[in-house]
């Protein structure tokens, strides 16, 4: 089982199509029991996006932000983004590589 650490709470990656396509949604993230589920079938940057919004949804829970909803989605989206668009963000960084 693969597992995600999010402020120090191991997250169990659940793959759930049948579930989450009942409820027509991509995904989900369950706090109380520390798992997120993400739908097989979703096409590739469809899954990045929804697997950090679910992220963002486990910190919105574990911080106790209360954040809402709108704002989580377009926080997560955005970040999302931000790393899928800049592939080399942390290497840039990184000093040990320095050019
Ligand atoms: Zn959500």
């Amino acid at each position: 089982m693969k597992t995600i650490n999010i402020l120090g709470m191991e997250y169990a990656l659940e793959w759930d199509t049948n579930a989450i396509q009942d409820h027509q949604k991509a995904g989900y993230c369950a706090s109380s029991r520390c798992a997120i589920g993400l739908d097989s079938s979703l096409e590739k940057q469809r899954l990045g996006e929804t697997l950090l919004h679910e992220i963002v949804e486990a910190i919105d829970f574990e911080l106790q932000l209360d954040l809402k909803h709108e704002i989580l989605s377009a926080l997560a989206f955005a970040v999302y983004s931000v790393i899928k668009n800049n592939p080399e963000l942390f290497i840039m960084i990184d000093p040990e590589k320095e050019d």
